[in-house]
């Protein structure tokens, strides 16, 4: 049986106001992974706390919440085969400096402290996150996505 997971992937406020988030979307969705919810939305400074609670006390912890909340994100959902993994390496690594060329952070950040897009870690982190952006009945997993179909019949 293959291993569907789901992941939370925000474009954090600068990707929003550089106006990335048509190509953010459109290399998840490229890749096949099936997007399950999505809003725009002002993080509460509780939100932010929240999601970088592994952060706390760390030099870059408060300018981290203070970006965060800087403008708008547009906050997603998306489910498929292994695509937790699979979007860190669409995202590219933290700094955009050692990201490969080819990965988002790396085609459109210049350094870590404003890397346009958040993407969770392990499946208890993104479990975790989604519940801090989304309730059960915001995500929308009742329809078909194409790759998954595909996919399937690997388990033929
Ligand atoms: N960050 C930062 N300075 C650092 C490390 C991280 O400003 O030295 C910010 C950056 O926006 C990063 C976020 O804090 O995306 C969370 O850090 P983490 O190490 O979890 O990186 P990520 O999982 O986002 O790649
Ligand atoms: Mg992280």
């Amino acid at each position: 049986m293959h291993t569907e997971q789901r992941t939370f992937i925000a474009v954090k406020p600068d990707g929003v106001r550089r106006g990335l988030v048509g190509e953010i979307i459109r290399r998840f969705e490229q890749k096949g992974y099936k997007l399950i919810a999505m809003k725009m939305l002002d993080v509460t400074r509780e939100q932010a706390e929240k999601h970088y609670a592994e952060h706390k006390g760390k030099p870059f912890y408060e300018r981290l919440i203070e970006y965060i909340q800087s403008g708008p994100i547009v906050a997603m959902v998306w489910k498929g085969y292994n695509v937790i993994a699979g979007s860190r390496q669409l995202m590219g690594v933290t700094n955009p400096q050692e990201a490969q060329v080819g990965t988002i952070r790396a085609d459109f950040a210049l350094v870590k402290e404003y890397n346009v897009v958040h993407g969770s870690d392990c499946p208890e982190s993104a479990e975790r996150e989604i519940a801090i952006y989304f309730a059960d009945d915001e995500i929308c997993d009742e329809y078909d996505n194409m790759a998954e179909i595909v996919i399937e019949k690997l388990d033929d």
